[in-house]
């Protein structure tokens, strides 16, 4: 059994527990602002979370500084594929290509899409 420090252990404020959790434990998701456990009462609480285990920008991520440099027309036309993705699937609200040393975004946000188009950068996924 895993030895949990004081760090792994969090107050309900509804129902006063007190909860042990693991990082197995832990969930998101979008309607909630903050990792959390689910409480045997059933409310959500906020847990302390160290992405930096996971994540730590830059030593975890992979940079395209060196990648195939993709030109400016290509670009272009990555941008005007995600505004006519967009305009075509109303209930998506992001597209985005990558290749090489570039990426472009195109991100609905109420009534106006934001495009980003960035060389160089940097990425990496968690599952
Ligand atoms: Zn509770």
């Amino acid at each position: 059994m895993e030895i949990l420090d004081n760090t792994n252990i969090v107050q309900c404020s509804y129902c006063d527990r007190l909860l042990r959790y693991t990082e197995e434990d832990i969930s998101v998701d979008e309607f909630y602002p903050h990792p959390f456990i689910i409480c045997p009462c059933g409310q959500g609480v906020k847990v302390k979370y160290d992405i930096a285990k996971e994540v730590n920008f830059p030593d975890t991520f992979t940079n395209y500084e060196n990648a195939k440099k993709i030109d400016d027309k290509t670009i272009n036309e990555w941008i005007a594929r995600g505004l006519q993705y967009l305009e075509k699937n109303k209930d998506n609200d992001y597209f985005y290509v990558s290749s090489g040393d570039s990426i472009a975004m195109c991100l609905r946000e109420a009534d106006q899409i934001d495009i980003y188009v960035a060389k160089d950068y940097w990425h990496m996924s968690i599952e």
